[in-house]
């Protein structure tokens, strides 16, 4: 990979390359400073710089062409050549049909035309050649000839990725500095990303609670999402500073930028040791309350992490990237190793196991299950109850793994007491069945559910009648009360956890629950910032689940707060009638708590809009 050195502090600017020093902002959604090379991953609608060629560069220009079309038609039929299985024939079909579409002449030719005629770069140009062709088509009503248009699009795409040197797929392995910078990261990409060591990542698309987002909080990855044409701005090889705190992307920085953020990343590395201190302290309040602090989990591998973070338990095992993990959907044994593990390896601390929710932003691969990207679709328990085999399967998977330690089941998105005494209908079917195996397991295991819908907070006293415990998914509670999608960068301002409506369907739940005789925990984001301690405190919650690095922090907040102060700051909070109303009580209450710079000044947007 070719890779340009720092530029001297008043470096000139690279031809067709970033500005050296350039800042671009987008929403740190996960802490800390990386420092590496940017390594650029295709993952969406390829951007390409459009500039005009000098006559001198123009012979340059148009090898360049040849060489991305003779490397495009060679993948494509290496390709094409490896396939095998059912509709391997067909596929090597379609595939060498493309091939005679990067070779075809009056394609070719015009692309040619462009770059010597108009004197345009190679990219400009194949994109001008590409869309003369597929005007061709425009109009006709014929399925064929605008499946011949997708066509067209998927061989342009490769020729431009081609062009700039890009990665189609994401690769088996990284170099050992990379900083990925892409459009968009799927869930199912953070999972092969994360076998990797990869510094941190920026990527065009996204919000704080993305599920990428949540991933990189997990595995400590500093990662800016929301960041515009990052992708353009950045070529592969350059050096890069991703600074998850603030938020910003810094392309080839100077060496005197260079040698703060080395200091800021060593002081974060510092601060991290000292709160690592705490972690065999009570979480417990001056006044003597205490508070059970959880790990949120999405690889059973992250249980070390968690206990070393001081965590008494698993308070959220989002079993769903076990399903993007194996890309399909997990068999019986699968899910019990997966649990045992967790079981066994939490040596008697208890871990609440989430059935899957798919759907959403958590797409499995290949497969209808779980292939709703709507986040009012079929998703989470809905789809449980469309596919029950999986669901019994992992409840099956679940049971097992109950005789290496203490597990509890919890439903994500239910709306209803049906879908509650639905789904307890199924778990009583798969204990009959494992009864008659004369398979051992915990008969009394906790089934509780998550409340993250409007619907289940207004029936949040019914719902707690019939399940062991509650626990808020903020993440999505917020998304549906507030009507603001948890991925989309353009409204990431609207996401407000402190908006009045939900601290109030918080103050509902935990009364219900309490009313009820049951526990209620938080899993969702909102219990990983440190402003928001008091008022959770406050509030009433039992425990609080969160990515492990996160536990020291929330932890020392906690230490330096009355319980007495902190109900009396949410009854305050309570009566407020706008977000920034709860924002200011909150700020005034706020106990003097250094914990610079791990403070994510960015990674909830509410905190700090709020
Ligand atoms: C939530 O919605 O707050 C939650 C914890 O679930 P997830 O983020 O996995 O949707
Ligand atoms: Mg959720």
């Amino acid at each position: 990979m070719a890779r340009r050195d720092p530029p001297p502090e008043h470096g000139g600017t690279p031809p067709g390359g970033p500005q050296p020093g350039q800042k671009l902002a987008g929403i740190g959604v996960s802490p800390g400073v990386a420092i590496g090379h940017a390594y650029i991953l295709e993952r969406g609608e390829v951007h390409f710089p459009k500039r005009h060629v000098t006559p001198a560069e123009l012979d340059a220009e148009l090898v360049r062409l040849e060489r991305a079309l003779e490397l495009s038609a060679v993948q494509l039929e290496e390709i094409a050549d490896g396939l095998s299985g059912p509709l391997a024939e067909d596929n090597a079909l379609m595939l060498r049909a493309h091939v005679l579409m990067v070779r075809d002449p009056t394609l070719v030719e015009a692309a040619r035309r462009a770059i010597r005629e108009e004197k345009i770069n190679a990219e400009w140009a194949v994109r001008r050649a590409c869309t003369g062709v597929k005007a061709a088509f425009d109009g006709m009503a014929d399925e064929y000839f605008r499946e011949r248009q997708h066509d067209i699009d998927f061989v342009e795409k490769r020729v431009l990725r081609n062009l700039m040197g890009h990665q189609t797929d994401v690769p088996e392995t990284l170099p050992a500095d990379a900083v990925v910078v892409a459009h968009e990261l799927s869930p199912a990409d953070m999972m092969t990303l994360a076998r990797m060591k990869l510094l941190g990542f920026a990527t065009e698309v996204g919000g704080p609670t993305s599920h990428t987002a949540i991933v990189a909080r997990a595995l400590n990855i500093p990662a800016v999402v929301a960041v515009p044409h990052v992708s353009e701005a950045v070529g592969t090889g350059d050096l890069l500073i991703v600074d998850g705190s603030r938020g910003e992307i810094l392309v080839q920085p100077s060496r005197m930028v260079l040698a703060r953020y080395r200091g800021i990343r060593k002081q974060f590395e510092l601060a991290r040791e000292e709160l690592a201190t705490l972690r065999d302290a009570p979480a417990v309040t001056l006044d003597g309350v205490t508070v059970r602090l959880t790990a949120n989990i999405e690889l059973h591998d992250e249980v070390e992490q968690a206990l070393v973070s001081g965590a008494e338990g698993v308070g959220l095992y989002r079993t769903e990237y076990l399903f993007l993990h194996h890309r399909r959907p997990p068999t019986v044994a699968e899910h019990a190793e997966s649990y045992s593990q967790v079981a066994r390896e939490l040596a008697g601390r208890r871990a609440v196991i989430r059935t899957y929710d798919l759907g959403g932003d958590k797409i499995l691969p290949g497969s209808a299950t779980g292939a709703d990207r709507n986040a009012l679709g079929l998703r989470a328990i809905r789809l449980a109850f469309r596919e029950p085999a999986l669901m019994l399967d992992q409840m099956d998977g679940i049971l097992r793994a109950t005789a290496e330690g203490p597990l509890s089941i919890m439903l994500p998105m239910v709306g209803s007491v049906e879908e509650l005494r639905q789904a307890r209908g199924m778990l009583e079917l798969v204990k009959q069945r494992l009864r008659r195996e004369g398979v051992a397991f915990d008969a009394d295991i906790p089934l509780g559910l998550m409340i993250e819908l409007p619907s289940a907070v207004w029936m949040a006293d019914l719902l707690a009648r019939e399940c062991a415990f509650f626990s808020i998914g903020t993440n999505d509670l917020i998304q549906y009360t507030l009507g603001v999608d948890r991925q989309d960068g353009e409204v990431a301002h609207l996401y407000a956890p402190l908006h009045p409506a939900i601290l109030r369907s918080i103050h509902h739940t935990v009364t219900a629950a309490h009313d009820a005789g049951i526990k209620v925990s938080m899993c969702g984001e909102m219990a990983t910032e440190p402003a928001y301690v008091g008022v959770l405190l406050g509030l009433g919650l039992d425990e609080l689940s969160m990515p492990a690095m996160a536990i020291p922090r929330i932890k020392h907040t906690i230490r330096h707060w009355r319980r007495a102060d902190a109900v009396r700051v949410a009854a305050e909070c309570l009566q407020c009638a706008t977000t920034a109303e709860v924002s200011a009580v909150l700020t005034a209450a706020q106990p003097e708590v250094d914990m610079h710079p791990l403070a994510p000044k960015a990674s909830m947007r509410g905190a700090s809009q709020a």
